[in-house]
């Protein structure tokens, strides 16, 4: 495996869509910090792969809504790596299926605390190390919103939808806020993509009863959300940031 010289942090990499940035980034040459929750087996798993197969990458656990775990994940990357060129804010959660009136103070709160400020605090983080204006060389940032932020989710979870709509102004806002800075900021929408996010949210056949809603009749695999990753990410995209790419299989 060539390395690129680059190396980047995936939050919430050891499972699903994040997983798949990792592997799909390792291969394309990147040296892979995994950040995750609680599932240590999942993120060893991945470091295992990823190593045998030529690559870098080490796994740090932490809650990317509790800024003490977000300052020791940072300074992992530096030590570890010595350099950071992407992150992805990938960490995400769900919730039950509940309509507004069913909502309590603590499921917002956890909503909002790692879906959004953990995606602000890590972004922070980056662009301390990123940003020319800091004495950085540049980098890119993409986050991980939802269709959710444009269909809203009724009935479903609204709040999810506007910690994800959250997210897309974010995107923006940011992006224009570093763009002298060398610094990227864009976002991918994913649709209904098969993980292991909807079982988490109590409803384990979200994907196959959803699909037949999508316009190509189909989920979407992490792979394929991890390739707009990748590419938003990489120097390809030179010229492209506040962007927020649909990867929803037209829905
Ligand atoms: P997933 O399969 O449930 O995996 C979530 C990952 O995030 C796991 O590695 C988990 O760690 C980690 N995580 C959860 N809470 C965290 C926290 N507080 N701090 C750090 N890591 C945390 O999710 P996914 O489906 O891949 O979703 C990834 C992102 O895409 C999320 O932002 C989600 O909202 C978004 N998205 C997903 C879909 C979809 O249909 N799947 C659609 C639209 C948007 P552990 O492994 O340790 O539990």
């Amino acid at each position: 495996m060539t390395m690129n010289g680059k190396s980047m942090l995936v939050t919430g990499g050891g499972r699903g869509i994040g997983a798949s940035v990792a592997r799909l980034g390792a291969a394309a040459g990147w040296r892979v910090a995994i950040n995750y929750t609680a599932n240590d087996k999942a993120a060893s798993a991945l470091v295992d792969e990823i190593v045998s197969a030529g690559g870098d990458a080490f796994a740090i656990k932490g809650d990317v809504g509790e800024e003490r775990d977000v300052l020791a994940m940072f300074a992992a990357v530096d030590e570890r790596f010595g350099r950071l060129d992407g992150l992805v804010n990938n960490a995400g959660v769900v919730d039950r299926k509940a309509r507004i009136d069913e909502m309590s103070v603590d499921r917002l709160t956890r909503m909002m605390r790692i879906n959004v400020i953990g995606s602000f605090l890590c972004a922070r983080e980056a662009v301390k190390r990123m940003s020319t204006k800091h004495g950085g060389k540049g980098g890119s940032i993409v986050n991980l919103s939802s269709v959710a932020a444009v269909l809203g989710a009724p009935g479903e979870y609204v709040d999810y939808a506007a910690s994800k709509g959250a997210i897309d102004t974010f995107t923006l806002g940011l992006s224009r806020e570093v763009a002298t800075e060398g610094v990227r900021v864009n976002a991918v929408r994913p649709g209904i993509i098969d993980t292991e996010i909807h079982a988490s949210g109590g409803q384990p056949d979200r994907v196959a009863a959803m699909s037949g809603f999508v316009p190509m009749q189909r989920a979407g695999t992490a792979d394929e959300v991890a390739r707009a990753v990748l590419w938003l990410l990489s120097d390809e995209a030179s010229y492209t940031t506040g962007a927020i790419l649909n990867t929803s299989g037209g829905r």
